[in-house]
């Protein structure tokens, strides 16, 4: 456990935020805050944990079954209702930006921290070749008996050559990593000339963390030990000497029902309180992507390319 001094991008200062969040998910531990590069829009958690430190904040049932194997089967019509809805919105997710990759050749595709593999078979659909790295056995089980080639581990103990890919994804997993920078290095060092990095991470700058506070869901404290923003990713490539290709911002479309969940429970409670809270958001999401349109979405992104030697 240590606290964040400097900027992991660009080295400048951290300074304190008024965040004191706590971990609605698994644990209930907290409060923990976030120190800002105002250069960057860059967020780190304070205090930084370290991997062995952060392993029981993945312990739960819930958080390996939404993440990892789409989650326990039911014959409760509303389970299937939501399963089917989280299906859906998961496909959609997996083509848009910035995994609309039409137009570009396929090749291999690695993608890092790829859990049960749901954005590999969408790839595999495109035409490319699945390749995952996931730290969890579970994951890699899933992720494997979908027919993707996945490595158990992290990026500091990958077993492929330097330039092997064609396009590699972080998606939703470079923000719960302890060193970002370090991690992305080793990314860049695998693409193929001229190959695409795409990152996707929650926007620390958008209107709804204003709006929700301590219990924007997309905070997700301690797992989170990064915050991104579009402009922090910008500085990312420079840091990195990749070309930006694109960065901006999408919607995720059940992160807000999340967030009044935590508004109205103070933490995840599965049950009526859960089902309770889908009630309130279904006719506040119109609302939520309209100012999400307006006002820039709660999720960031970029597509950055190793320049062809
Ligand atoms: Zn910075």
């Amino acid at each position: 456990m240590s606290q964040p001094t400097n900027c992991p991008i660009c080295g400048g200062p951290l300074n304190p935020t008024d965040v004191r969040a706590y971990d609605h998910l698994v644990t209930g531990d907290g409060p923990f805050g976030v120190r800002e590069c105002t250069a960057c829009r860059y967020g780190v958690t304070d205090p930084q944990l370290s991997n062995a430190e952060l392993g029981p904040y993945y312990a739960s049932d819930y958080y390996a079954g939404y993440y990892e194997h789409g989650g326990p089967r039911s014959r409760n019509p509303l389970y299937r209702l939501r399963a089917a809805f989280r299906k859906r919105s998961g496909e959609r997710r997996n083509r848009q930006r910035p995994f609309d990759v039409e137009g570009i050749p396929p090749g291999r595709f690695l993608d890092v921290g790829c859990g049960g593999g749901e954005l590999l078979r969408s790839f595999a659909a495109r035409g490319w070749e699945p390749y995952g790295i996931d730290p969890s056995e579970q994951a890699v089980e899933t992720a494997a008996g979908r027919g993707a080639k996945v490595h158990c581990g992290t990026l500091a103990d990958q077993p492929w050559e330097e330039g092997s890919f064609q396009l590699i994804g972080f998606n939703h997993s470079l923000e719960h990593i302890v060193d970002p920078i370090d991690a992305l290095r080793s990314a860049r060092d695998l693409l193929a000339p001229g190959g695409l990095l795409a990152i996707a991470a929650p926007n620390w700058t958008c209107w709804q963390r204003s709006r929700f506070g301590n219990r924007w869901s997309s905070l997700d404290m301690p797992r989170h030990q990064q915050h991104f923003s579009p402009q922090a990713l910008r500085r990312t490539a420079e840091t990195l000497e990749l070309e930006l290709s694109s960065v901006g911002t999408t919607s995720a479309a059940g992160a807000a029902t999340y967030s009044i969940h935590y508004m109205l429970a103070g933490h995840y409670t599965p049950g009526w309180k859960l089902w309770l809270s889908y009630a309130i958001a279904i006719p506040v999401l119109p609302f939520v992507f309209l100012g999400d349109r307006f006002g820039g979405g709660d999720c960031c992104f970029a597509v950055m390319r190793r320049p062809a030697a």
